[in-house]
């Protein structure tokens, strides 16, 4: 839609001061979705040529911000030799995204979007993944992607700040994953999304739990726990104002699909660990 109250783009690349009702525009498919009568300047991240995806020595994976849907899913299919690659486009296959969105979104526009059904955030979350980000000033600071999203459309963001990139630490592309999602309709947003990782190494367990929750919730296991130790777990961290509620299902419904989803990708890591075939 046509955004009324913008007076200016500008190219992120001259690096002016920042203003107040300026914005980073990334793909602009949230922003020019509804009106955003607090705009006033746009600050297009498009030309910046950052690359999308860097693969470092140390086997870490740096996802640019401006990297889109269409790019991280490609690179999930064809270039990443890793036993977490699956979980990438089963990632990208959760957003409810057109041609138009799945070309143009990026990741770092997800991430700040902060929507509790942002794929991006469950996939970066879930993968222990780290924000870089770079203030007006030059100064840069890391934060965890589970402590980035504090809520529903809440980011610890500072006005001006930037999403430079996500990095994903090697040792997690090293993870066996197991997947789970559930919508109130065939091909609907996110009412819950539980991903599990498993590492091979020393058989701790992850078990992410998004979309249900109003922010991702990272539960770590030095040892794969029992299903009451889980549910115990998950139901001790998520408190009732933080079981989300929007038209996408109601709390009730998403806590019940929470733990269900999470005892799932418990039991199919488990099974193999516990026959030992890793
Ligand atoms: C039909 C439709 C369906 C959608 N379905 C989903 C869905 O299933 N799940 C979902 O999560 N979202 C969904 N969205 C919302 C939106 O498309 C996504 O969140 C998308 O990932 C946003 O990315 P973008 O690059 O287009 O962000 P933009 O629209 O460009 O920006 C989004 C916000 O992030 C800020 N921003 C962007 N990049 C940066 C950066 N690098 N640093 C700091 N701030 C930044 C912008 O200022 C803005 O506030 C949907 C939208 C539409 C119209």
């Amino acid at each position: 839609m046509d955004l009324h109250t913008i007076t200016d783009v500008r190219d992120a690349r001259l690096r002016e001061p920042w203003r107040a009702g300026d914005a980073w525009l990334g793909g602009g498919t949230y922003l020019f979705s509804e009106p955003q009568p607090q705009l006033r300047r746009l600050i297009d991240l498009s030309r910046l040529g950052w690359e999308p995806l860097t693969r470092h020595a140390d086997g870490s994976l740096e996802i640019a911000a401006t990297c889109t849907i269409a790019q991280l899913s490609r690179f999930g299919r064809g270039s990443l030799r890793a036993p977490a690659a699956p979980l990438f486009e089963q990632c990208c296959r959760a957003f409810l995204a057109s041609f138009k969105i799945w070309n143009m979104a990026t990741v770092g526009g997800n991430l700040c979007n902060g929507l509790p059904a942002g794929p991006m955030i469950s996939l970066t979350a879930a993968l222990d993944g780290s924000c870089l980000l770079q203030a007006q000033d030059g100064s840069a600071r890391e934060v965890k992607v589970a402590d980035f999203v504090r809520g529903a459309g809440v980011k610890d963001l500072a006005a001006g700040e930037l999403l430079r990139s996500v990095t994903l630490p090697g040792r997690a592309l090293e993870c066996r994953t197991a997947f789970r999602q559930a919508s109130l309709y065939g091909l609907g947003r996110s009412g819950a999304l539980v991903i599990g990782t498993l590492d091979p190494v020393d058989g701790s367990l992850a078990v992410t739990v998004t979309a249900a929750t109003t922010r991702p919730f990272r539960f770590w296991f030095p040892l794969p726990p029992t299903a009451a130790r889980l549910r115990a777990a998950v139901d001790s961290a998520v408190s009732g104002s933080e079981w989300f509620d929007d038209i996408h299902g109601l709390p009730e419904w998403r806590r019940h699909m929470g733990l269900r989803l999470a005892e799932e990708v418990r039991r199919e890591l488990t099974h193999t660990f516990e026959r030992g075939e890793l």
